[in-house]
């Protein structure tokens, strides 16, 4: 299965807005872009909302039954490990094998001088077509990779095959990702990264590294555009040059675990994409959730009522939220607005607090920051939650096909 060169992840925490998602991609397509369009949830998300891997991909095929959707799609297992991946096979086709736990996990001696063996002839300037200053390579950098990304490498070729195990084929596309961790790869360790996967025997289609800069959920990204586009531009350039060297799938391209919103990235990525003619996968997280809450909140009556409630809920719940996400939000209670104050907002109020447009004067990142973790809260709200959903279907899922393509899929794809 050979995933398309430009595709666009969608979360939706409870897979009510499959169809209004996938109305983006249409938008996309009637602008002239192809995009494959992927729904990715984790068993994080699953386990918090009590929802099992076999509703993700209901969803994704009731959405493109209704709409006639011609195009590739595909169900991302988003983040599984070893323990986690038996649930998600018969569902899914996109594995996004998550190996980060892995890192800085010693291969052994032995394990380690064969690769340095191995890649000794990358000993000295290592030159990469289209990157003007060669890496300087010596036998402690490769000693080094090895001991911080070897073990993880070979997890992730036992996770590949348990998948094709189970599957009985290996119809599947493989992400190997390494987001979720504190220090940033360099396009360097990339190099050798994909070199390990390649040896792992793993035919990845995307592999997602960590990049510079903080990539919180939901709000824009905080870090050095110009640094982070030289980052992004290396690791093209790299991707394609391990291509060649290890024979890794020629459709090997980049997956930015965006965690949503990063905005201020999506122009440079274009160019770049533009510039070398690459492909991307960009996944988002879970922030259809928030556009639920502000169709929620813009339709008034008891849909505001609701979405008042949820916030107060989290607000009284902030530690147990917030603990998950700490290392990817940026949020601090006191700087949040108390639940009596809240209470007194219109429906206009309140969406405009929470929507992600930063020049508007209400926009507050603490507040959408706290709600987006927040999704729990209104999964205990169970039937009351979702009847509010159906009921003011048509305001949410204008707001979620508008968030999706207006402010994610044009400025990336379009311009
Ligand atoms: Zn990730």
């Amino acid at each position: 299965m050979k995933l398309g060169k430009y595709s666009f992840g969608t979360g939706d925490r409870f897979a009510h807005q499959g169809e209004a998602q996938l109305r983006a991609s249409i938008m996309a397509r009637e602008a002239g872009v192809e995009l494959t369009h992927v729904w990715n949830k984790s068993h994080r998300e699953h386990k918090t909302v009590k929802s099992e891997p076999s509703e993700v991909r209901k969803e994704a095929d009731e959405a493109v039954m209704a709409l006639g959707w011609q195009g590739q799609y595909l169900v991302d297992a988003d983040h599984i490990n070893m323990d986690t991946v038996d649930g998600f096979v018969p569902y899914s086709d996109f594995f996004t094998l998550d190996v980060a736990d892995y890192i800085g996990k010693d291969p052994g001696a032995e394990a380690t001088e064969n690769f340095v063996k191995k890649y000794s002839k990358f000993i000295g300037d290592l030159h990469i077509p289209g990157i003007d200053e060669p890496f300087k390579i010596d036998e402690r950098f490769l000693r080094d990779i090895a001991g911080n990304f070897l073990t993880a490498a070979n997890e992730a070729g036992k996770i590949y095959r348990r998948i094709a195990e189970l599957k009985s084929n290996e119809d599947f596309v493989a992400e190997v990702s390494m987001d979720e961790v504190e220090e940033p790869q360099t396009p360097a360790e990339l190099f050798f990264i994909l070199a390990a996967i390649a040896d792992a025997g793993i035919p990845a289609q995307t592999i997602a590294p960590k990049f510079t800069g903080r990539f919180n959920k939901g709000v824009d990204y905080v870090g050095d555009i110009d640094q982070f586009s030289r980052e992004f531009e290396q690791d093209i350039l790299v991707i394609r040059h391990a291509v060649s060297e290890f024979g890794l799938p020629a459709n090997l391209k980049l997956s930015v675990h965006s965690g949503s919103d990063k905005f201020s990235i999506y122009k440079p990525i274009r160019e770049l994409l533009k510039k070398y003619d690459a492909g991307v996968h960009l996944k988002t997280a879970g922030t259809t959730w928030l556009e639920e809450l502000t169709g929620l909140a813009e339709a008034g009556g008891d849909g505001l009522i609701l979405a008042k409630a949820i916030y107060a809920k989290s607000l009284d719940r902030f530690d147990e939220l917030t603990a998950p996400y700490a290392t990817v939000i940026d949020v601090h209670k006191e700087s949040l607005p108390p639940a009596s104050e809240v209470n007194t907002w219109s429906a206009e109020k309140f969406a405009n607090t929470l929507r992600h447009e930063q020049g508007h004067p209400d926009f507050d990142p603490q507040f959408r920051q706290l709600l987006h973790c927040a999704y729990k809260m209104a999964a205990e709200y169970g039937d009351t939650y979702f009847s509010a959903l159906d009921n003011y279907k048509d305001i949410i899922g204008k707001n979620v096909t508008y968030n999706i393509f207006e402010r994610h899929i044009k400025p990336l794809f379009i311009g």
